[in-house]
């Protein structure tokens, strides 16, 4: 008898919609949602990178593309404790 390997074992993986796969500050962690500015916004970027300041910690602003939002975040500092830091 023979157990069969999960499908998800040689299928790559999409990344998560929550990695920002060109943001340098992020790095590839997952990115914590902390507010929203809707890019239709006045002052949309402007705003969102006040919020940004406000929470600190590393936050700073994505745009999602498809929710038309500017998405302030965290980087999840828990993801580089299973990559193992120096
Ligand atoms: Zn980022």
């Amino acid at each position: 008898m023979t157990t069969p390997l999960p499908q998800s074992a040689r299928t790559p993986q999409p990344p998560p919609a929550n990695v920002a796969l060109g943001c340098k500050i992020c790095a590839g962690r997952p990115a914590i949602r902390l507010h929203t500015v809707s890019v239709g916004a006045p002052a949309a970027l402007p705003r969102a990178d006040q919020a940004a300041a406000e929470h600190g910690g590393g936050a700073h602003v994505h745009q999602s593309l498809p929710d038309d939002l500017y998405v302030v975040v965290r980087a999840d500092d828990r993801a580089d404790d299973e990559a193992g830091q120096p």
